[in-house]
C-alpha cells in the first residue's frame, strides 16, 4: 500500500480535514494517476452527510478526476506515463452481465464499483478524488483530449456524462426542442451539450437571475418557472425535458410541456417519491424516464464530442483549504457553475 495526501470527512457531520489515505500497489492492469484537479459534485455532499445511507468514515469523496498517468502496470496497453486522463463515477464493474456486455457498465446488474464509498473487489472501501493520487484499472480510465482546458475538464466526468448520455439516448439534434430544468452544475452542461448537438434549447429556472449566463451558454430561450404563465406559454412544445434539479417538482405541470412522444428524463431526484397523474402522460403519448451517468465508451465519446465542439464546463478553481466553504456554497446554490479543486494545493 502507498500513503497519499487527501481531504477526508471524519464523520457525517464534521468538516473535511487534511489527512492521508492508502492506495493499493498497482496491479498488472492498473494505472497510477497523479491527480491535478477534482470537481465538487453535489453527490459528494449527499454521500458524506449520509443522505443516501450510512457510510464508513473517514471517507474521501470526489468522482470528477483529471490527472496525469505516472505509472502503469505490466499488462496496461491503452495508457502511457504522461498521458492526460480522467476518472468518473465508477472504477470497476462485473464485466460479465448483459448490461456490462452492452457497454452500459453504469447499469451493471451486479452493481458497479463507485469511485468512492463503494466496496472494491479487494473488500476495501473506495476513496475518491480529493486526493493527490488514485490507482484505477485502465478499462475505467478516460483519455482527456488536450484541447479541453485541463483545469476545467474534471466536471465532464460526472456532470458532463450525466447530461450527455440521455441527450444522446433520446436522439437530441437539429430540429428538436429541448428544455433543461435548472441551471446548476448539471443543468449548465445540459444546455451547452444540447446546444452543441444542434437543438433549440430552453432553460426553465426558478427565476431569471441567471438568464444572461444561460443565453451565453447557448440557450435560445429562458423562462422563470415561478411565473405560472410559463406553463401556459410553453404547453405541448418540447421533445425532451431534462430535469437536473433534486428539489420536488410539480411533474404534471412539466410533462404538460411535452409534445407528441416527448420525454421528461430525470437526472436529479428528490429523496421522496414524486407523484404524477397518469392522465398527464396519456396526452401526447408522453414518457417519464430516468438516466444514470453513462458507460465508459460513451464517456469517452462525450469527452471527444466536447473537444470537437469546444464545450467546457464553467468552473471556479479553489484551493484544498477552501473545500468546506465551497460545500456550503454548493448547498446554497452559490456556485458558477462547478467548483474544481486545484489538487496541487493539497500536496503542499
Ligand atoms: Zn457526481
Ligand atoms: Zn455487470
Amino acid at each position: 500500500m502507498r500513503t497519499v495526501k487527501a481531504y477526508a470527512a471524519p464523520s457525517a457531520t464534521e468538516p473535511l480535514v487534511a489527512t492521508t489515505i492508502q492506495r493499493r500497489e498497482p496491479g498488472p492492469h492498473d494505472v497510477v494517476i497523479d491527480i491535478a484537479y477534482a470537481g465538487i459534485c453535489h453527490s459528494d455532499i449527499h454521500t458524506v452527510r449520509g443522505d443516501w445511507g450510512p457510510q464508513h468514515y473517514p471517507l474521501t469523496v470526489g468522482h470528477e478526476i483529471a490527472g496525469t498517468v505516472t505509472e502503469i502496470g505490466s499488462e496496461v496497453t491503452r495508457y502511457q506515463v504522461g498521458d492526460l486522463v480522467g476518472v468518473g463515477c465508477m472504477v470497476n464493474s462485473c464485466r460479465e452481465c448483459a448490461n456490462c456486455a452492452a457497454g452500459q457498465e453504469q447499469y451493471c446488474l451486479n452493481g458497479n464499483v463507485g469511485t468512492y464509498a463503494s466496496v472494491d473487489r479487494d473488500g476495501t472501501i473506495t476513496q475518491g478524488g480529493y486526493s493527490t493520487h488514485v490507482v484505477v484499472d485502465e478499462d475505467f480510465v478516460l483519455r482527456i483530449p488536450e484541447s479541453i482546458p485541463f483545469e476545467k475538464v474534471a466536471p465532464l466526468l460526472c456532470a458532463g456524462i450525466t447530461t450527455y448520455s440521455p441527450l444522446r439516448h433520446w436522439n437530441v439534434g437539429p430540429g428538436m426542442k429541448v428544455a433543461v430544468i435548472g441551471l446548476g452544475g448539471l443543468g449548465h452542461m445540459g444546455v451547452k451539450l444540447a446546444h452543441a448537438m444542434g437543438a433549440e434549447v430552453t432553460v426553465l429556472s426558478q427565476s431569471l437571475r441567471k438568464k444572461d449566463d444561460g443565453l451565453a451558454m447557448g440557450a435560445d430561450h429562458y423562462y422563470a418557472t415561478s411565473d405560472s404563465a410559463t406553463f401556459e406559454t410553453l404547453k405541448n412544445q418540447f421533445d425532451v425535458i431534462l430535469n437536473t434539479v433534486s428539489a420536488p417538482l410539480d411533474v404534471d405541470a412539466y410533462v404538460g410541456l411535452l409534445t407528441l412522444d416527448g420525454t421528461m428524463v430525470n437526472v436529479g431526484a428528490p429523496p421522496e417519491p414524486v407523484s404524477v397523474h397518469l392522465f398527464s402522460i396519456f396526452t401526447n403519448r408522453r414518457s417519464i424516464a430516468g438516466s444514470s451517468i453513462g458507460g465508459i465508451a460513451e464517456t469517452q465519446e462525450m469527452l471527444d464530442f466536447c473537444a470537437e465542439h469546444g464545450v467546457a464546463p464553467e468552473t471556479e478553481l479553489i484551493s484544498a483549504d477552501q473545500i468546506n466553504e465551497a460545500w456550503e456554497r454548493v448547498l446554497a446554490s452559490d456556485v458558477r457553475f462547478r467548483f474544481v479543486i486545484d489538487i496541487a494545493t493539497l500536496g503542499q
